[in-house]
């Protein structure tokens, strides 16, 4: 007899914490590119300093992990994905 256990193990998607959020911008029209940078309102006022440039694509560019959480600190709004895993045990 072949029997399955399934469980359930919560994780959570965060931040990496040895990187930063960097804010970048292009323009629409030509080649011109903003100084990438970890302050989204210096990019913004580079791009408002150069006259003629209109539009702009932004990037904000952040690196996240995902990481277990152990059943005693787990909070239920922090799930973000549920995986089963199945664990196909011996016969009985
Ligand atoms: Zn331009």
């Amino acid at each position: 007899m072949t029997r399955a256990v399934l469980w359930y193990v919560t994780h959570r998607i965060t931040l990496h914490p040895d990187t930063d959020v960097t804010f970048e911008a292009e323009c629409l029209h030509c080649e011109w590119t903003a100084r990438p940078s970890e302050d989204g309102a210096a990019v913004d006022i580079e791009c408002m300093g150069r006259s003629g440039h209109k539009g702009f694509r932004r990037r904000c560019t952040s690196f996240a992990m995902v990481a277990r959480i152990d059943s005693d600190e787990r909070p239920d709004s922090l799930s973000a994905e549920v995986r089963p895993h199945e664990d196909t045990g011996g016969g009985v």
